[in-house]
């Protein structure tokens, strides 16, 4: 079976550097959805509070013939939950619904500048469960540079990754090298733009020269930037496809022509502006 590489995070933890997500998968399709991942050979899984799904993973977990140690899992907090008790009464719920007791990252989901809760808070929390062992390292989604710096001045420990929007129309350079000068793993979602990057002509052309689909060319140019990446689907076929990403290689060139492609387009919301409570 593929063997996927690893990523070392700042606290010693390793993360495969692929996974698979959960995002949009209704929670009755969860469980069989991220079955078929483990049966593929995924061992890394990326969920969230906010996916109403976490139950989902749980019982794939429980079904699966896998150790728990063999799969990594994240979540994450929902937006609801950022006052400190909160977030801790909400990591329990999250193990209790995944039927574990630690996830191996636990992120908080979106800054949510604009409340009146001051994120730094929320991370104290975070770290409180990092300490206990309920989250084996502990991470941010969606902050920005300003962001993580204000956590790391006034925190004590550095997140493990900032899980962002990246994919070929949403290069994230700039906020790339921050992290990576901070010692923060970049986790890319929607590596793929949700599929709205798949037509464009440029990525066809690399897909054509190496054999591959636009979606397996797209996913090893993030894999070749070293971040780490979570495409979901529910198609049984899309997801050993994307899967098959090992036995490949895109050249400089080919890498460049897919980078060219940034136009700065984010598919979802900007995370300066979004304060959605669910
Ligand atoms: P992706 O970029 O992974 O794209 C998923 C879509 O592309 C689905 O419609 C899927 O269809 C389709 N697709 C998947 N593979 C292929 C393929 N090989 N060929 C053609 N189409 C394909 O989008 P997501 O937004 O789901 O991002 C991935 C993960 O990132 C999420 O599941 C979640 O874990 C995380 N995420 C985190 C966010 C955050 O704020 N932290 C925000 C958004 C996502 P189908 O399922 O029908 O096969």
């Amino acid at each position: 079976m593929t063997s996927v590489p690893t990523i070392d995070l700042n606290n010693g933890s390793k993360i495969p550097q692929l996974g698979f997500g959960v995002f949009q998968i209704p929670p009755e399709d969860t469980k069989a959805a991220t079955l078929e991942a483990l049966e593929v050979g995924y061992r890394h899984i990326d969920t969230a509070q906010m996916y109403q799904n976490e139950a989902g993973v749980g019982e794939a977990l429980a079904a699966s013939d896998l150790a728990r140690d063999d799969i990594f899992v994240t979540s994450k907090l929902n937006n609801g939950f950022h006052a400190h008790d909160d977030a801790l009464i909400a990591i329990d719920g999250t193990l209790e619904s995944l039927g574990t007791d630690h996830v191996d990252l636990f992120l908080i989901h979106w800054p949510m500048p604009g409340i009146d809760i001051d994120f730094v808070e929320t991370w104290k929390a975070l770290e409180e469960a990092y300490r206990d062992g309920r989250a084996r390292a502990i991470g941010v989604s969606n902050f920005q540079s300003n962001h993580l710096h204000r956590l790391i001045d006034e925190t004590d420990i550095v997140p493990a990754v900032n899980q962002i929007e990246v994919h070929p129309y949403l290069a994230q350079d700039e906020l790339r090298e921050v992290c990576r000068e901070l010692g923060i793993a970049v986790e890319a979602w929607s590596p793929i733009a949700q599929g709205a990057v798949l037509d464009d002509p440029a990525l066809g052309g690399v897909a054509s020269e190496v054999d591959r689909s636009p979606a397996q060319v797209a996913l090893r140019w993030h894999i070749q930037r070293g971040d780490i990446v979570f495409p979901k689907s529910v198609t049984r076929s899309r997801i050993e496809e994307n899967f098959a990403l090992f036995d490949f290689e895109l050249d400089d060139g080919q890498m460049a022509v897919i980078s060219a492609l940034d136009k700065g387009m984010r598919t979802g919301p900007n995370p300066d502006e979004f304060n959605m409570i669910p």
